[in-house]
């Protein structure tokens, strides 16, 4: 087990200053159009493309060749900074290759998740759908079916998932089913659909409050077949698995908890990064604007604003950095992923809603990027579990009861 440590060695300073970079100079001049425009930035991603920053191997870089946990932290609250609209653009796909590295087997990662992301000459997308238009925090809920047909090998799907993050538009949708309705959410399994896979198509395209140039949508699968080999680990893994939650003796709940929680503080840096961006432009105009013939920050009620937010967020940063470092241990024991997540939501909203009291009638306009943020951050509290969830899980990791 390595120390945990707030110093960014060598390498990861380097990460720091040549992410911040490409968010200053590349995805801050085009965020407000892509904002405007509420459509996915295909060209902004093929620049991230084309210096590697969008791709598996960037991904595969961070997520297993850093034992501290840290590097992806430190990218995320970069890009983020720069805009969380193009960075969902960007970090969009990895929620469908986490989904395929979670549950497939290694010749199924080898194969599925490069097609996620294509190349700087062909960017592709993946898809993570899990929530339906019916069930969103509540997974027993889901009805997406899939049902085997012995006769072909093939799984056929049928069903509509909601709020998929570049659903429709993605060359692979990875897709969570149920298999065994009497089972609730252990009788789940998940799926990769292949390009092109006839039945499978995009219905409404959400108009969102921030992250517009993300796109989200509904995903309809209508009678979609698809080969045995594309169920995530293998038919005879599943059998197992169901034959064990029948027979009452199911899963591995802590193994459960150590995954969901490793994700959690990733989600925590990108709300972070949007945090920050607001704290230091309002931390600049407090200085430059004028009133009553002195600088609004020469009033506490406005220096005393930027001291809390600076506070937050460095709350907010410590509870991410170590839940990315308990992470790499697989060594939560409260919930420590998911206090992080719901710590620099809550700050990220915040921290942008007191970016606009600060920059006043200023802030309320589309001229000044503070409002674009705020709408941005809400999203923190909503989505990879809403706030309410991660107190659930928290309550219950704290107390060891099954609080409701
Ligand atoms: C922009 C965007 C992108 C998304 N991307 C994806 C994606 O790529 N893939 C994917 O699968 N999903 C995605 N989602 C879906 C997201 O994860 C869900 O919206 C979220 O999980 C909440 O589900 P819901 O919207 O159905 O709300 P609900 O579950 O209906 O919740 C409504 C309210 O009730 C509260 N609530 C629910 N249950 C409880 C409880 N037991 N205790 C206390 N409070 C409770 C919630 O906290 C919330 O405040 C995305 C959503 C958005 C908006």
């Amino acid at each position: 087990m390595s120390d945990f440590s707030l110093q960014l060695n060598e390498d990861q300073l380097q990460l720091q200053k040549w992410v911040h970079e490409f968010a200053e100079n590349v995805m801050r001049p085009q965020a407000e159009e892509w904002d405007e425009k509420e459509e996915f930035p295909w060209s902004f991603v093929q620049e991230a493309a084309e210096i590697g920053l969008y791709g598996w191997e960037f991904m595969a870089e961070m997520m297993f060749n850093d034992p501290t946990g840290q590097s992806m932290m430190i990218s995320l609250e970069e890009m983020f900074w720069g805009d969380a609209g193009l960075g969902m653009a960007v970090m969009g796909s990895g929620l469908a290759a986490a989904g395929i590295a979670a549950s497939g087997t290694s010749e199924q990662v080898m194969e599925w998740v490069p097609q996620c992301y294509g190349d700087a000459q062909n960017v592709q997308l993946g898809a993570f759908c899990a929530s339906e238009p019916d069930a969103g925090s509540d997974v027993n809920g889901y009805r997406l079916r899939a049902k085997y047909d012995e006769a072909s090998d093939e799984w056929v799907l049928n069903g509509t998932k909601a709020w998929i993050t570049n659903g429709g538009i993605a060359n692979i949708h990875v897709v969570v089913a149920v298999v065994d309705s009497d089972l609730g959410s252990k009788g789940h399994a998940s799926f990769v659909i292949p390009p092109n896979t006839p039945g499978l198509s995009q219905g409404q395209k959400y108009k969102k409050h921030g992250i517009r140039a993300s796109h989200t949508a509904e995903v309809v699968l209508d009678d979609v077949r698809i080969p045995g080999s594309c169920l995530l680990g293998g038919k005879d893994k599943l059998d197992e698995r169901l034959a064990r939650v029948r027979e009452g003796k199911s899963g591995n709940s802590q193994a459960a908890m150590q995954t969901f929680e490793a994700t959690r503080p990733a989600v925590g840096a990108q709300a972070l990064g949007i945090a920050r961006a607001a704290y230091e432009y309002s931390l600049e105009y407090a200085k430059e604007r004028h009133a009553f013939g002195r600088p609004i920050i020469m009033n506490q009620s406005i220096a005393f604003m930027l001291a809390d937010m600076a506070t937050e967020i460095d709350a907010a940063r410590l509870l991410v950095r170590r839940a990315a470092w308990l992470g790499k241990q697989k060594a939560f024991v409260n919930a420590e992923g998911s206090m992080a997540k719901l710590k620099a939501g809550r700050v990220a909203v915040h921290s942008t809603e007191r970016a606009i009291q600060i920059l006043g009638g200023y802030g309320y306009t589309r001229e000044y990027p503070v409002e674009r943020w705020h709408r941005d951050a809400k999203i923190f509290d909503i989505f990879e579990g809403t706030e309410q969830i991660q107190q659930l899980v928290i309550s219950r990791a704290i107390s060891g009861l099954r609080i409701q």
